[in-house]
């Protein structure tokens, strides 16, 4: 039996002396993403990258960036069981620099696209940012 499970994050960056920074964080089980977590029942996915964010950075202030909205999925194990994981992540701006992490976390750290790109560990989330980085290029905002 395969177990399914749903999150919702959001790519995060913030500008300081017009240059682009991303957030990343530094997952307890080694790896590094984007915030996110499970969508809760009754939650949209929207109110669960708000209320994951702001648990997970204290991050309170988000302006999402309109249209950006991308999927990835992946297989993973937990105990006995298969998972099968969708994540939808979603773009966002910030004017907070300022992070408190939870206990969930390890680190955290606000990276150039370049560096970013290298310290995401997995493909598919490395592809996440590189498409966000070019919608925000093709907006103009960068
Ligand atoms: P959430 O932040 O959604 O609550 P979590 O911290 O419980 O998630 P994940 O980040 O999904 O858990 O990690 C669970 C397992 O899946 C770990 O073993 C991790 O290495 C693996 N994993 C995480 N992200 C990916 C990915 N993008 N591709 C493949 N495997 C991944």
């Amino acid at each position: 039996m395969v177990k399914e499970e749903r999150s919702a994050g959001a790519v995060i960056y913030r500008k300081e002396d017009n240059q682009v920074y991303f957030l990343v964080l530094w997952y307890p089980a080694g790896h590094w993403d984007f915030p996110k977590g499970n969508i809760e029942p009754g939650e949209s996915d929207i109110q669960t990258v708000r209320r994951e964010v702001y648990e997970e950075t204290g991050i309170t202030d988000l302006e999402f960036v309109f249209g950006f909205r991308e999927k990835i999925e992946y297989y993973y194990r937990r105990g006995g069981e298969t998972v099968h994981k969708e994540v939808v992540f979603y773009l966002a701006k910030t004017r907070q620099k300022e992070v408190r992490l939870s206990y969930e976390h390890k680190g955290y750290a606000w990276l150039t696209f370049e560096e970013a790109y290298k310290r995401v560990t997995y493909k598919n989330s490395k592809e996440v940012l590189r498409k966000a980085y070019n919608y925000l290029k093709k907006l103009g905002e960068i």
